[in-house]
């Protein structure tokens, strides 16, 4: 089995090829290393291979790694990508840099209550989750609320909303990846040229898209940020 060292340099790769076949900077697509399931250990190798920006889902689970993790935190880059629980929202709002996955005002405003009782942490960056495909069991906003959470989310004193996350429903066939892709971009511009001018939204430069499976399909269609755990970390059980 190849290092991570080497499977890092591969995801790059992929990422300055498909950020060429469109015509885009790859220094605009920043790479997420998804670490759920990744011990503390090979998260330290990634970064020791220059890989500074991680994102996990469970709450407890990441608690553990960022405090075995505590030597590096100056240089890292915490972003939390799973489901958000009330009773969880005070641990993110302490430990994490960004949040993906808000899909409830609720969620926002007490992550910003709780981010400004750490008044040496800058404000949270966050994305709204779109539920694009209508899966209920999955989290997100569907399209036609996105505008409104989003416009309620940027208000709150310590929240900056950066952009849009979606997950896709999975699908090997490029041209399905490449519509939900396409999908959620014409969701960020729309509300990007609407909010033009509006300073709660001064920020608003994220379309967090594209996992290992579809990330040339994401990038075609406009990812500034892909999260990509498989291809660096292997196979989760
Ligand atoms: C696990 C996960 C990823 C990474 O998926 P891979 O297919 O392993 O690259 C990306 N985003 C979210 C929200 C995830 O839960």
């Amino acid at each position: 089995m190849s290092s991570i060292a080497q499977r890092l340099e591969l995801v790059r790769e992929r990422i300055r090829k498909a950020a060429d076949a469109a015509g885009r900077l790859p220094t605009n697509i920043h790479l997420l290393a998804v670490c759920k399931t990744v011990p503390a250990a090979l998260i330290r190798e990634a970064y020791v291979a220059g890989q500074h920006a991680f994102g996990e889902n469970y709450v407890q689970e990441a608690s553990e790694k960022i405090i075995a993790l505590a030597d590096l935190r100056q240089n890292l880059e915490w972003h939390f990508i799973g489901p958000l629980q009330s009773n969880k929202t005070k641990e993110v709002a302490t430990l994490f840099d960004w949040v993906h996955s808000i899909d409830r005002l609720k969620i926002a405003q007490r992550l910003s209550v709780q981010r400004l009782n750490e008044p040496q942490l800058r404000p949270l960056q966050v994305c709204v989750q779109v539920n694009l495909s209508g899966e209920i069991t999955k989290g997100g906003v569907a399209p036609n609320e996105v505008a409104e959470l989003c416009d309620l989310v940027a208000q709150l004193p310590a929240i900056c909303l950066r952009g849009l996350m979606t997950i896709p429903a999975p699908s090997a066939n490029p041209a399905i990846q490449a519509l939900a892709c396409a999908q959620l971009r014409q969701c960020f511009t729309e509300l990007a040229t609407t909010r033009l001018g509006n300073l709660a939204y001064a920020h608003f430069d994220t379309l967090s898209m594209g996992m290992s499976d579809d990330l040339e399909a994401a990038i075609a269609e406009g990812s500034t940020l892909v999260r990509i755990g498989t291809a660096i970390f292997g196979q989760r059980n």
